[in-house]
């Protein structure tokens, strides 16, 4: 079967060529002695032990055609609208449980958008990219490997095309061709657990014109492949996990924040068998909207419901511990999460269940455009909102908790049980560490992670705009009023 373990995940992890990875200004030798890198690990981990877990199986794998094997959700490219709403109720899940980013997430998703487009490339050009996609794609599964997906790019004046930026790279572009593959530089930025994958799926970030081509770029590379540097994402959140002695003081002990870096790509070469798309102007703009409807689906309609969860979860508790239960506001804003949460998680199903076949004959199945930019604009917001709420809630403690040390501090553990345990009958430590988990959600970084991760909301109306053109609603209106002339109403 093609389903590893988390320890041989790990293990495969150890096997690589020594990675260029900086943190914090030093480079980094050991990702497994690194506490922000080893976060990520964990996370991928627990991707391999549910696939092989009996009680998630069904959730976190399926049948593939490529090998006639199990193989993990993760790797799968959905082929029904059944299988889309299976990949939306293990986003939720994954969610829930990690409380941070699945990491596995951002390649899968890039391989929906160019199973589909290099199919339809290799139909209207001739090209085979759809064949060394696939051919690609069976190891892959085979080997279970964690891919991660990178299309975000440093870019330079946005008013202007990347041909007339200074600087050419400020986008990823070929060199140079040769007879056997292609050399790029470039990089990407805010790439979600790169370090941690096996290999790393690169997409376009825009449209392209013609005299783009060489901007027009698609490949995937393993992650210690020569060239390729890591700059990690460093925060006051990073330097507090360098620093714990007790990982519960983190809010999210095991998993952490969502982790990212910048890849930069100095040179490196990229043998053709690896190459998906290289100077076809007219499919980069097809690669980054497949990406971006599959990407905010899930961005949006279902990892942000399982983040939501434990929000709720969390202020649920500390109501009760607090003796608020009766409380009429906040039972009103409890209900308004509870509203906030399902309106998400009904956009990310609906995306899912009004997916379709793109391109016909391709196999492959996309979420509904509309619906998955929806998804994840209204999250934008919703985001916001239920932080604001739970801080509501939670109280002036969610900022201004002391360490959970000082429940061993023999000077001090008498005051921090008796005046921070709200005379409930639940532990004081309890309490602090389910204070300490909303602190991570709400004066941490989520709220701008949540808004920009697949795109800030300019992007959804962008979208949105294109999709919707108001026809029938006009004629919904003529019809009512008998001045459609006769014309059939379009759906
Ligand atoms: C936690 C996290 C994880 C992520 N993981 C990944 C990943 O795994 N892979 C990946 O590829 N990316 C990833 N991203 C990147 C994410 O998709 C981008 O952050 C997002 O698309 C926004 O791009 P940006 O950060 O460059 O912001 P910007 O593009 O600089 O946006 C800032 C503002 O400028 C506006 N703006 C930008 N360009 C224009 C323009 N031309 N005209 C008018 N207004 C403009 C935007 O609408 C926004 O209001 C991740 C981001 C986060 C926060």
């Amino acid at each position: 079967m093609a389903l590893i373990t988390s320890q041989q995940y790990a293990e495969s992890l150890r096997k690589r060529k020594s990675l260029r990875i900086f943190m914090n200004g030093k480079k980094v030798e050991d990702v497994f002695d690194n506490p922000n890198i080893r976060t990520v690990i964990e996370a991928n981990k627990a991707s391999y032990s549910w696939a092989l877990d009996p009680g998630y199986q069904e959730m976190m794998t399926a049948i593939s055609p490529l090998t006639n094997d199990r193989v993990n959700r993760y790797v799968y490219v959905c082929r029904s609208r059944e299988d889309l709403v299976a990949k939306a109720l293990a986003g939720t899940f994954t969610a829930e449980k990690l409380g941070t980013c699945i990491y596995r997430c951002p390649g899968l998703d890039a391989f929906h958008s160019l199973a589909s487009t290099t199919w339809e490339m290799d139909r209207n050009l001739g090209t085979e990219y759809n064949k060394r996609l696939i051919k690609y794609l069976k190891w892959v599964q085979e080997d279970d490997l964690a891919v991660a997906g990178a299309l975000t790019e440093p870019r330079g004046d946005r008013k202007k095309r990347a041909l007339d930026w200074p600087d050419p790279f400020l986008s990823l572009k070929v060199v140079e061709k040769k007879s056997d593959g292609i050399v790029v530089r470039g990089a990407k930025i805010n790439i979600s657990g790169a370090y941690a994958a096996h290999e790393i799926v690169v997409l376009p970030q825009s449209a392209k014109r013609k005299d783009e081509g060489d901007y027009a770029l698609s490949f995937a590379v393993p992650t210690d492949t020569g060239g390729i540097t890591y700059i990690c994402q460093y925060s006051p959140y990073s330097a507090e996990r360098e620093m714990a002695d007790d990982i519960y003081e983190l809010g999210n002990p095991i998993f952490g924040q969502r982790e990212t870096s910048m890849v930069v790509f100095d040179n490196v070469f990229v043998p053709w068998e690896r190459v998906f798309h290289c100077g076809e102007t007219d499919y980069s703009i097809k690669l980054v909207e497949r990406f971006a409807k599959t990407h905010r689906m899930t961005c949006g309609g279902t990892c942000k419901v399982g983040f939501m969860n434990l929000i709720i979860g969390a202020c649920k508790l500390l109501q009760e511990y607090k003796g608020l239960e009766k409380a009429q506001h906040i039972n009103d804003e409890m209900m308004e999460m509870v509203v906030l949460r399902e309106t998400g998680r009904a956009c990310g199903l609906a995306s899912a269940n009004l997916g379709q076949e793109e391109p016909e004959g391709s196999g492959v199945f996309l979420p509904d455009e509309l619906m998955g930019n929806v998804s994840k604009l209204n999250i934008c917001n919703a985001f916001w909102r239920v932080m604001a709420l739970a801080g509501d809630i939670g109280g002036g403690l969610i900022a201004t908790l002391p360490s959970l040390k000082e429940l061993k501090n023999p000077e001090t553990r008498k005051y921090v049980e008796e005046f921070l345990g709200f005379g409930s009958d639940a532990p004081t430590e309890d309490i602090m560490k389910v204070t300490k988990l909303l602190q991570n959600w709400t004066a941490g970084q989520h709220g701008v992670a949540t808004w920009h991760g697949a795109g800030p909301v300019m992007a959804q109306k962008i979208m949105i705009q294109r999709v919707v053109d108001y026809e029938h609603e006009k004629n919904l209106v003529k019809e009512a009023l008998g001045i459609l002339e006769g014309k059939e109403i379009p759906k």
